[in-house]
């Protein structure tokens, strides 16, 4: 055999479609159905242009500039984009996400994408001796990367709220003596846990095992743990730009904690690729970040969209969470959830549909543009 059994053992995630027999409409990977601030066009372009010999270099191996820019980004906003207040090119945090200190450039590590991240992450921190908790629903990549680095898991069935059950979380990663790792808000179901509910977990949880949040979706109105991070310094915060940056092209993730914490990952990225981020996307990730006002507003219009969309499927008679992210994850109980997914498909908008026990009645719809909701609806008026 020329294969390892390692590799026999491996179980990759399976991303959403991406058919190419026709133009579908995408509501189907969470992307973000606007396109990045125009000053990140015209910062590639430049770079392109006026500083091509930078291509043949190697680019910083540290990313100063860009985890400068992400700490900035971060300082302004209070890490929840929607909620921000924007006052010409300023921008303030609400009063509920205001950081009780200043995001500094070593509280931050950036890399491929938060999937690459988060693989730096778990092989960081989680070890094959011990398990560690994550709830049953919620991002299918971290069963893979458990996997991948042979790491055993615990995993915490939902409550019948579809919330997560904390205390059971809890009383796990006691019992095995591991780490924990939940999206917040999570997905598929778009729920979240309040900044306090976290706080309360993590006076409860061990200080000396790791406590991973993925905030992924925390700018579409979530509570960010950014502001916990003094208090604990087992909190790891991962985020990305592939949401609410509207920079799923860009592959860019990145890491906020305590400096001794993003020491550990950067060793472990050292030790794997010593240049991950390009020098494309350092300068399209700063020049994102600087641009603070037009990510508030391209987010305050995803939330816009999504509450009129709840409304609509409520009108409709379907069950719906009440989602604090760009997707919303629903069902209808006279349409099975293959079927919605199906004649919507047929109408030429893909959605998303897990073929998972326990959610395979649900659908996982992304929130695209006004335009792009229209169709949906009108699509879903015509299977009813
Ligand atoms: C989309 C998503 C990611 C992956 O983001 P990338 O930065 O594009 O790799 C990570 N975690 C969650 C919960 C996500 O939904």
């Amino acid at each position: 055999m020329l294969q390892s059994n390692r590799m026999n053992g491996l179980h990759p995630y399976v991303p959403g479609e991406q058919p190419k027999d026709r133009e579908y409409i995408k509501l189907n990977a969470n992307e973000n159905p606007y396109a990045p601030s125009p000053k990140v066009g015209k910062a590639v372009i430049d770079f392109v242009e006026n500083h091509r010999e930078k291509m043949g270099l190697y680019p910083d191996p540290d990313s100063n500039e860009l985890h400068a820019a992400i700490a900035d980004m971060l300082n302004q906003c209070g890490g929840v984009l929607c909620r921000a207040k924007v006052d010409g090119d300023k921008v303030t945090p609400a009063e509920e996400d205001k950081i009780p200190f200043t995001v500094t450039t070593d509280m931050i590590y950036t890399g491929n994408g938060s999937d690459e991240v988060l693989s730096f992450v778990f092989y960081a921190f989680f070890d094959s001796g011990e398990k560690f908790v994550l709830p049953e629903f919620t991002y299918s990549f971290y069963p893979v990367y458990a996997g991948f680095y042979n790491i055993p898991m615990d995993t915490i069935a939902l409550k019948s709220d579809w919330t997560l059950d904390t205390e059971k979380m809890l009383s796990s990663a006691h019992a095995d003596n591991g780490g924990i790792i939940f999206a917040n808000p999570n997905a598929p179901t778009g729920l979240g846990l309040t900044r306090e509910q976290v706080r309360q977990m993590l006076l409860k949880a061990s200080p000396d095992k790791i406590f991973i949040v993925d905030e992924a979706y925390v700018d579409f109105g979530g509570q960010s743990c950014i502001p916990l991070l003094k208090e604990f310094k087992n909190l790891l915060i991962v985020r990305t730009f592939s949401k609410s940056l509207c920079g799923a092209g860009q592959r860019l993730g990145y890491i906020v904690a305590n400096p001794e914490l993003i020491n550990i990952v950067t060793t472990v990225k050292n030790s794997v690729n010593h240049f991950p981020i390009d020098a494309l996307s350092q300068v399209s990730g700063k020049t994102a970040c600087s641009d603070v006002a037009y990510y508030v507003e391209t987010s305050k219009k995803v939330v816009e969209e999504r509450e009129k969309f709840y409304d609509f499927l409520k009108e409709k008679g379907f069950f719906v969470l009440k989602s604090q992210t760009n997707f919303i994850f629903a069902k209808h109980d006279k349409i099975p959830g293959a079927d919605l997914y199906k004649k919507i498909r047929d109408q030429g908008i893909l959605i998303r549909h897990f073929a998972t026990a326990g959610i395979e009645d649900f659908v996982r719809i992304s929130i695209g543009t006004a335009e792009q909701m229209q169709a949906l609806r009108q699509a879903i008026e015509n299977i009813l």
